[in-house]
């Protein structure tokens, strides 16, 4: 099959950009190494739509993150995504922080920003009870919002495919070469797949991808953060997103409430080697706790569920990279923080870039932005419920306890683009696995229907693809 555009990496850039090319006559391939979409950084991250006020003025970061954040209302409603406006704070401890504040809002303003203002400790404890004593002033973006990053990643990607864009999991992309007007993208394990142009949108690896055409003037440093994630106990702990006053290294650690009611603490920052190292650390995880008590003391550490670890793309130039180097290939590369908030409107900029490349965009009429929410059945009154379970009874078995997820909402999953094809793909979909217990019930019933689905035997389930086996072989005769 020959097309027109593959998108190399399949996370929350690569989606959008696939779901805005979806809207064109154009035969689209989005390829990615793993055995789901949103594997890489937009799985693990602090999900905040930011304000924009982080960035310098006149750089991509600062252009895309403002129109990005103003987007991304409309685009997760599209998309039925999980969204809330729910305002950050930058909170300051003594007098040196004040200037800092200061700068961040200047910079704000002439970035576009609205609504930015700066105010005391006690304001700001009104505003956030359970804000620390020693928080002396706060500068307050009430355009800060959140939202779910794999849950919007997943959504862009499907509702791209059910536009007619084709999604290639499991093939590394290990080398490309030019023959003819064709692209020859290979994994070195069967056919090529060849298009007419190659998005670049592959995280940590975008580098060594534009170093097989040749087109690398820049290197990716993966900088690792680590989290601590808080039953939902905790999650009206705070309403806003609050954060410190940023370093070098990024933005500093952070508590926030999540969409899902969660308490999210976290990241750390420290560059690393190893592109493959998402492990958490007792001393990360220690630092996390420290930072954060400060900012919100008495932070119940009990309630803590689960820890993980995500790896921003640092690139070298101190902006995202977003270029045409080569005829037909486009980098979108260096996509650090702000790169969730600004992901639509990178998409919409990449699109530009083709075409001034020469890309010949038609739009189709039959385009449809529109995705059915992943969550229409949790959010449905009793009464809504019942009627749909008289009607489909698989609505009224519960299999996930700790998120109340059902098997009927798994079963739908299971079918809806993109179709998850391990266990950890049914949790990001579902949350069924993602509640206190994190799976020790579930996870047999999952396993279950995911070989009823995909019509293979029970002990061929996996984890997240390859050889994360979690069966191997039965303890007792007959069926489930
Ligand atoms: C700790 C942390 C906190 C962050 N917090 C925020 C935040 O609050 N707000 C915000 O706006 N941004 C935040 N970010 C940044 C945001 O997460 C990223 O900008 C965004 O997820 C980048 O998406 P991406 O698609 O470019 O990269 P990724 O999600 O990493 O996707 C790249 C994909 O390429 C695939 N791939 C790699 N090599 C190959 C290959 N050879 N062949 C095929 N596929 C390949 C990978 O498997 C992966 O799926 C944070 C990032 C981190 C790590």
């Amino acid at each position: 099959m020959k097309y027109d555009v593959a998108i190399i990496g399949a996370g929350v850039i690569g989606g959008f950009i696939a779901r805005e090319l979806s809207r064109y006559d154009l035969k689209v391939c989005l390829i990615e190494r793993e055995n789901d979409v949103g594997m890489g950084a937009s799985r693990a991250n602090s999900a905040i739509v930011h304000a924009g006020f982080d960035a310098e003025p006149g750089t991509l970061k600062a252009l895309l993150n403002v129109k990005g954040s103003e987007m991304m209302e409309q685009v997760a409603g599209e998309l039925g995504v999980p969204y809330r406006r729910n305002t950050s704070i930058v909170v300051g401890f003594c007098d040196e922080d004040l200037p800092k504040l200061q700068t961040l809002l200047d910079r704000g303003n002439k970035n576009g920003v609205r609504d930015l203002k700066i105010i005391s400790g006690d304001e700001a404890r009104a505003l956030e009870p359970k804000l620390g004593p020693t928080v002396k002033y706060a500068l307050l973006a009430p355009t800060g919002a959140i939202v779910c990053p794999y849950e919007l990643t997943i959504a862009a990607i499907g509702n791209a495919m059910d536009n007619g864009v084709t999604l290639v999991r499991n093939f590394e992309v290990k080398s490309i070469r030019k023959e003819g007007n064709f692209y020859q993208i290979s994994s070195g394990v069967g056919d090529d797949i060849e298009a007419a142009r190659v998005i670049n949108c592959a995280g940590v690896y975008s580098d060594k991808i534009a170093s097989f055409v040749g087109a690398c003037d820049f290197t990716i440093t993966p900088r690792r953060g680590e989290y601590l994630l808080l039953d939902k106990e905790c999650g009206n702990m705070v309403s806003a997103t609050i954060f410190r006053t940023p370093t070098a290294m990024g933005k500093g650690i952070l508590v926030t409430r999540t969409v899902d009611g969660n308490l999210l603490m976290g990241p750390t920052a420290e560059n690393i080697t190893d592109k493959e190292d998402t492990s958490t650390t007792d001393a990360g995880l220690a630092s996390v706790r420290t930072m954060a008590e400060e900012m919100v003391p008495g932070i119940p550490g009990r309630c803590v569920i689960t820890s993980f670890c995500g790896l921003r793309s640092v690139g070298d130039k101190g902006d995202f990279i977003i270029n045409n180097p080569i005829p037909g290939f486009v980098n979108v590369a260096a996509i650090e923080s702000p790169g969730l908030s600004s992901s639509p409107a990178i998409a919409e900029y990449v699109v530009e870039l083709l075409k001034k490349d020469g890309a010949v965009l038609n739009a189709r009429p039959d385009f449809n932005p529109i995705r059915r929410p992943a969550h229409w059945f949790r959010h449905m009154s009793l009464a809504e419920k019942n009627k749909v379970i008289a009607e489909k009874p698989a609505y009224g078995r519960i299999i996930c306890r700790c998120e109340s997820v059902t098997e009927g909402e798994i079963k739908e999953a299971l079918v809806t683009n993109p179709r998850p094809m391990d266990v950890d793909g049914v949790k990001r979909r579902t949350r069924s696995g993602m509640g206190r217990c994190q799976g020790g019930f579930c996870q047999p019933n999952v396993i279950g229907l995911l070989a009823q689905e995909l019509g293979i035997p029970f002990e061929d389930v996996t984890k997240c693809g390859g050889d994360s086996k979690l069966m191997f072989g039965r303890t007792r005769g007959g069926k489930m």
